[in-house]
């Protein structure tokens, strides 16, 4: 494909909110854990306001009734300005938050330690701590970064109440649930593979780019 990565850029519409879409382009990309045929751009929905209020909204919608407490939002993937927005409306949207003295939501993120690992700073352990955590990620193929942070939560002492996502192929990790704005069904071509098993180097086609939460790195 000669085209530029932006230029193959196409939109999808969220299903029952058309106000809210993400772009995606097809080829050969590398993620940290996985090969992709499909390079997700959720850039939009978590810089720009009007998006990610939109992002915000469809989440909360999809927790109603199915997650009872949401303390704190461990944002990954750079998406604390949806986590922000998503605490608001889990504030007006009658959640409780039973263990916050303040009546309120922590918003935080994790660092990421020299070795790879996620960490919380101890100013920010008491927004982990006996609370009922929701982790919030742009796109999730294999689960495994949020294996990590789901880990490094119960490691501080909270517990996990689920999942939200912009984009996911699956529906838990490790049984715990995952809400998500688009899945599968609204990028049907989509297909994640291990490295090692991926047709597309197989046939040797160069890689594109590789992907993280930032965005794409040419090759
Ligand atoms: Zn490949």
């Amino acid at each position: 494909m000669s085209e530029s990565i932006s230029d193959r850029l196409i939109k999808f519409y969220a299903r029952n909110d058309k106000s809210v879409t993400i772009n995606a382009a097809q080829g050969h990309f590398a993620t940290s854990h996985s090969h992709i045929n499909y390079y997700i751009d959720v850039t939009r929905l978590k810089v720009r306001i009007s998006e990610a209020k939109g992002a915000a909204r469809f989440l909360k919608q999809k927790l109603d009734g199915q997650v009872e407490t949401v303390d704190t939002i461990v944002c990954l993937d750079a998406t604390q300005v949806i986590g922000a927005l998503l605490g608001e409306e889990i504030e007006k949207g009658g959640f409780i938050n039973n263990n916050n003295i303040h009546d309120t939501t922590y918003v935080i993120r994790p660092e990421v330690n020299s070795v790879n690992q996620f960490m919380f700073r101890e100013n920010n352990k008491l927004a982990i701590e006996g609370k009922s955590v929701l982790v919030l990620v742009d796109t999730m193929t294999t689960g495994d970064t949020v294996k990590r942070a789901v880990e490094c939560i119960q490691y501080y002492g909270g517990s996990v109440c689920g999942i939200a996502a912009i984009f996911s192929t699956i529906d838990n990790v490790d049984g715990t649930r995952v809400f998500t704005i688009f899945d599968e069904k609204d990028l049907p071509e989509y297909r994640a593979y291990e490295p090692h098993e991926c047709p597309m180097c197989q046939k040797k086609i160069p890689l594109d780019a590789m992907v993280n939460g930032y965005g794409y790195a040419k090759l």
